[in-house]
């Protein structure tokens, strides 16, 4: 079962510049954080990798720590490329990748050392069996390391020739501040920030989104889809297979409260009048703001990743649209 790439696939996808970069993202990005693991199946996988391509994403988001098993994501991504992605396709494609959480034993496997970050690289380059990524991000802000010390390392990365752009994950406002100055003065710009944002949470509004924008850096809201919860997956109960369902799955079964799913149905009824799927309007949503680069799905079947790229079909709001949202969402 050879790949061959579709030949139409930059025919409908949407590509937007990210910040003031000389980079243009895909709309909808596929993220890997579960469903790619040592536990899951990897052709199913691999199925929805390559679909994604097919339809014109072309970025991929990783983290050292991302399985489970930890490193096992990047192991079977690594496995993917090389089974289906081989001549010239590592040109047309943005891998991503994160150092900061718990990764190995002892004082330097998690944080923002530049102990930390430059060993991690490694070790997820070697997992995935590449010579660069194109992104590689300090995943989350360290309270105890001097951000010039963090952003050092990301610096040196793109001087190591290991990463083409850095970006950061989890910085506050503030902390993003910081952070995008000590990276100025290093010569090597963030090119995006990643943080959590979708319809049940919007803390990003309260002023991030106006830094990015100020500083012309692109935004990639990750579990746009809350984990599944904006979609149509808990509106009857918890499905077998479903991540709430799951021992190992982030989200659990206690977050799925009466007054979340009170809400999912109320916002399921304006998708179904805009003729979309709930999972659809929650992704159009986001991506209705300029400053939103592209949003970071995850998808457990093809049908799921499918149905997410239908988002790209409405992008539009009514003003009444949009209040009778907030009315729900409040
Ligand atoms: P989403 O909010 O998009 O949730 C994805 C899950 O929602 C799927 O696994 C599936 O769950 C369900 N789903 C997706 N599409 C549909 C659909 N159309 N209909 C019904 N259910 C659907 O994102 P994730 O939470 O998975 O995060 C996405 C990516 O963001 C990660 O892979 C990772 O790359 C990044 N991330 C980054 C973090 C950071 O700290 N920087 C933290 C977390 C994520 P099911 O399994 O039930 O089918």
């Amino acid at each position: 079962n050879a790949y061959v790439p579709a030949g139409n696939r930059y025919e409908s996808m949407q590509y937007n510049r990210c910040g003031k970069s000389g980079i243009k993202l895909p709309a909808v990005s596929l993220g890997l954080w579960h469903n790619f693991g040592s536990i899951d199946t990897f052709e199913n996988g691999r199925k929805i990798v390559r679909r994604a391509f097919d339809r014109g994403i072309t970025h991929f988001d990783l983290a050292n720590n991302y399985g489970p098993v930890p490193g096992s994501a990047e192991e079977n991504f690594g496995n993917i490329l090389k089974k289906d992605f081989g001549g010239n396709l590592r040109d047309e494609l943005i891998i991503s990748t994160k150092a900061g959480y718990h990764m190995w034993p002892g004082p330097y496997g998690e944080w923002g050392s530049r102990k930390n970050l430059l060993a991690s690289l490694d070790q997820s380059l070697k997992r995935m069996q590449l010579d660069y990524v194109d992104i590689f991000y300090s995943h989350r802000p360290d309270p105890e390391t001097p951000v010039e010390e963090t952003m050092g390392a990301l610096d040196t990365a793109v001087r190591q020739g290991k990463a083409l752009y850095v970006g950061l994950s989890n910085y506050t406002a503030e902390q993003t501040k910081a952070a995008l100055a000590a990276l100025k003065s290093l010569g090597t710009p963030c090119l995006i920030h990643q943080p959590k944002y979708s319809m049940f949470e919007r803390w990003v509004e309260n002023g991030l989104l106006d830094v990015l924008e100020s500083n012309g850096v692109g935004c990639i809201p990750f579990s746009p889809l809350a984990q599944g919860l904006l979609t149509d997956r808990y509106l009857h109960g918890i499905p077998d297979g479903s991540r709430a369902s799951k021992p190992s799955g982030f989200l659990k079964a206690e977050q799925i409260t009466q007054e979340k799913l009170d809400k999912i149905t109320r916002l399921n009824a304006i998708a179904q009048q805009r003729g979309q799927s709930l999972a659809q309007m929650a992704l159009s949503w986001l991506l209705k703001d300029r400053r939103i680069t592209t949003v970071l799905i995850g998808a457990s079947s093809v049908e799921q990743l499918d149905n997410n790229l239908g988002a790209l079909a409405n992008l539009r709001y009514t003003v009444e649209e949009l209040e009778e949202i907030e009315g729900i969402l409040k």
